[in-house]
């Protein structure tokens, strides 16, 4: 059971730019509409989301963080690194979120083939419609596999088919741990090592993980995000302390396809924690 408590800083969350639901503006609009006052939009490998997000901040009077959410392959996992408070112009940050974007674009082409062969037709044609120029996730194949009646929901189509090591899984090679920080901080922005819990990995690798975001240069951990049990947010924030970084909170809200996770619906930060909140010059 996930604690139902608000927190008026949001700093994870996705639009149609990637795999969210919500246009851009609409997703803002909700946030105003739910009590957020700050809210991170922090779309996979992309910031296209992010001018549209801001014109309608200013007129719901939310305070937009710009953000990312970048992919990036370390000891052959994937993990995923926020970048907050960016600026979404800075060219080392658009010329490595482009490499990905094209990558990405790759790995849905073999993710397609692979779906073809479940039996759904035209695979790359229905994502890319259903993407409508943003980036194609796994998300929106499992939204296909949904669809087209093979799966009786994401999750399912994750675990049966979609998850690594399962017949749609087409390994991604992201970006390196410390190329990803550095476009982040070269942007004028903070390093925010995503959902800590979400990897699939013991303790110790955990333990290890935090130690090369830290030495490679990382400010910060999401310690409370929308799926958090309470015991993972102290373990995370004890870990996270040990390793001399902030803690971050965001719900990682995509929208109606997710709906149990709500913006704003998160934890606070244990008190004792530094927050990235302070770094990023929020009020808390
Ligand atoms: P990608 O970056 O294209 O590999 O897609 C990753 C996205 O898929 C995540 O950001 C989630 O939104 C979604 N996802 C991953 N695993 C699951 C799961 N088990 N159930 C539902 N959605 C998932
Ligand atoms: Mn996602
Ligand atoms: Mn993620
Ligand atoms: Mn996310």
């Amino acid at each position: 059971m996930t604690m139902a408590v608000f927190s008026p800083i949001d700093l994870h969350s996705h639009s149609t730019a990637s795999d969210g639901d919500l246009a851009p503006a609409d997703l803002v609009a909700a946030a105003a509409a739910a009590g957020v006052a700050a809210l991170a939009l922090t779309d996979h490998d992309s910031v296209d989301g992010l001018d549209a997000a801001n014109r309608a901040a200013v007129r719901h009077g939310v305070r937009l963080v710009p953000g990312v959410e970048i992919s990036v392959t370390w000891d052959r996992r994937t993990l995923h690194v926020l970048g907050l408070g960016i600026d979404p112009a800075a060219a080392p940050l658009i010329e490595g979120l482009g490499e990905l974007q094209l990558r990405r674009r790759v790995r849905a082409e073999a993710i397609a083939a692979k779906v073809q062969r479940l039996g759904v037709e035209r695979p790359l044609e229905q994502v890319e419609t259903m993407a409508a120029g943003g980036q194609i996730t796994r998300s929106h194949f499992a939204r296909l596999l949904v669809d087209a009646g093979i799966c009786k929901d994401a999750k399912r189509a994750f675990k049966r088919f979609l998850a690594q090591g399962r017949p749609a899984y087409v390994s991604g090679e992201w970006a390196h741990l410390g190329s990803a920080i550095e476009w982040i901080h070269n942007a004028g922005g903070r390093a925010v090592l995503a959902h800590p819990f979400k990897y699939p990995m013991n303790r110790s690798a955990r333990q290890r993980m935090l130690g090369a975001f830290r030495s490679a240069g990382g400010d910060g951990v999401e310690v409370s995000c929308g799926t958090s049990e309470p015991a993972d947010i102290v373990a995370a924030a004890q870990e996270a302390a040990a390793h001399g970084l902030a803690g971050s909170l965001g719900s990682d809200f995509h929208g109606a396809h997710q709906p149990w996770i709500r913006l704003g619906r998160i934890a606070p930060l244990p008190p004792d924690l530094p927050s990235i909140c302070a770094a990023l010059q929020l009020v808390t």
